[in-house]
């Protein structure tokens, strides 16, 4: 149970085009001097974010600009009538007044209205209504954790196309499985920052016993007993107790009692059967990853509920995925976010699919907060979005941003350029410079620190 353990972080790249910055995603290495902001030093490099780009672009000049092409072009201009009208008349010009009475009135949204979101050709119309919806939850209230992720084997059995992390056999090309000391030594390391949560995904490792899984925990708790666990994804869950010979609720109630707090949102990918029989045939099928769930919220866990997109599925299908977590929330309540996961082509067989783009990613999210009316939070993993796309999101329904994270290898493995790290510091000035309120939270969205 040794190997060796690598961070991919992305490089440092010069100062871009700045108006390309919105529209290009997982390019959030980005960095650029500044002066003075909250939490930074006078010359020290921040990150600067979608907002702020936006914000560098001078009001007079926009406004001129605007008008000379509005006479140019009857598109145009209808653009500009578009960006003078308020934001109800927009939405009703957008064809979704309907479904905003809808949400006035308490009436769920459907497959129907699902499919009619994501073919709205005015994205700010359709934000400005996800926005709505997350600011009567949440006001301008944004969570993130101080947290650490880690990936204790890249061996797996299963062969997800999508996946450029994972390696069949132990001793393949770039395959690692680290010791449990190794795994703790990266708690240990952090002895000094006031992490609240370790979180651990993994390979399905078919040669690990149940007890590297059960020390694991253990270990975590004696080295920081305050710590949560929000540990292996449910895919995760049925491998073991299909290798164990276990019932799932054995296996999760076996974990609980080694420490294990909540379990992760991965796994999900998209519920249709025709996506996961081409990208993902040999692992946990949708039923069990939601049985899985609904065992976990019955024994007390809260979890996590993910979905992949920007691949080869239907638009159909995304609203059924969150129809389908949506009735396991009805039943349970147990989930406490809904997060969005871009798909990343690099490294893996689905490679010559282009990565959604930042308008579909914001289109994602809304759709995400405007359907899961009894999920309490939608997440943009910023490490999958990019960072600039994640802060704009906050406008699109996005309530939460995820943690620090500090190691990753999954998504970078598949070509995300998105920094390994974000201290909280970078965190809640992204928060701030878009207008949000940041709050550090714990995993259950107890708040740490009002930032
Ligand atoms: S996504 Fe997970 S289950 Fe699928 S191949 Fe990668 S590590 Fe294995």
């Amino acid at each position: 149970m040794t190997g060796e353990y690598s961070t991919a972080p992305g490089a440092g790249r010069a100062v871009p085009d700045a108006g390309a910055a919105v529209a290009r995603q997982g390019r959030s290495d980005v960095r650029y001097p500044v002066c003075g902001g909250r939490g930074t030093d006078v010359g020290e490099q921040a990150p600067l974010g979608a907002v702020d780009v936006a914000r560098h672009i001078r009001p007079g000049v926009e406004k001129a600009m605007t008008m000379q092409v509005a006479e140019e072009s009857g598109r145009h201009a209808q653009a500009v009538a578009h960006v003078q009208s308020p934001m109800p008349a927009r939405v009703r010009a957008a064809g979704l007044a309907d479904i905003a009475e809808k949400l006035d009135t308490g009436v769920r949204l459907e497959m129907a209205d699902g499919l009619q979101l994501f073919a709205c050709p005015d994205l700010l119309a359709l934000g400005w209504l996800a926005n709505r919806e997350r600011e009567k939850r949440h006001a301008g209230r944004t969570y993130f954790n101080h947290n650490i992720r880690i990936e204790a084997t890249n061996v797996c059995v299963a062969s997800c196309l999508f996946c450029a992390f994972a390696r069949l056999q132990p001793g393949d090309d770039g395959a690692y499985t680290l010791s449990l000391d190794q795994v703790w030594d990266k708690l240990r390391a952090r002895a000094d920052q006031p992490l609240t949560e370790v979180h651990v995904v993994n390979g399905l490792h078919p040669e690990l016993p149940f007890d590297y899984y059960l020390d694991l925990l253990r270990g975590f708790k004696r080295i920081r007993p305050d710590v949560h666990l929000k540990c292996f994804t449910a895919v995760e869950i049925a491998f073991f107790a299909d290798l164990y010979q276990r019932t799932d609720e054995q296996v999760l109630r076996e974990l609980m009692a080694a420490g294990l707090d909540s379990l992760p949102g991965g796994g999900a990918e998209v519920f249709a059967e025709r996506v996961r029989r081409k990208i993902c045939h040999d692992k946990c099928g949708a039923d069990r990853y939601l049985d899985i769930h609904r065992t976990a919220h019955r024994l007390g866990m809260r979890t996590n509920v993910t979905m992949l997109y920007g691949h080869i599925e239907t638009l159909e299908e995304r609203v059924d995925h969150m129809l389908r977590a949506r009735a396991l929330q009805d039943e349970t309540a147990g989930f406490q976010a809904f997060i969005p996961l871009a798909f990343h082509p690099d490294n893996n067989q689905m490679r010559k699919l282009p990565a959604p783009t930042a308008a579909e990613t914001l289109r994602v999210h809304a759709v995400a907060r405007l359907m899961l009316d009894n999920i309490p939070h939608i997440k943009a993993f910023w490490i999958a979005t990019g960072v600039e796309t994640a802060q704009t999101a906050l406008w699109f329904g996005v309530d939460d941003l995820d943690g620090t994270v500090q190691e990753e290898q999954i998504y970078h493995m598949a070509g995300a350029s998105t920094p390994a790290a974000l201290t909280t510091g970078d965190i809640s000035r992204l928060i701030r410079v878009a207008g949000r309120d940041p709050i550090e939270r714990d995993t259950l969205y107890n708040v740490v620190t009002q930032h």
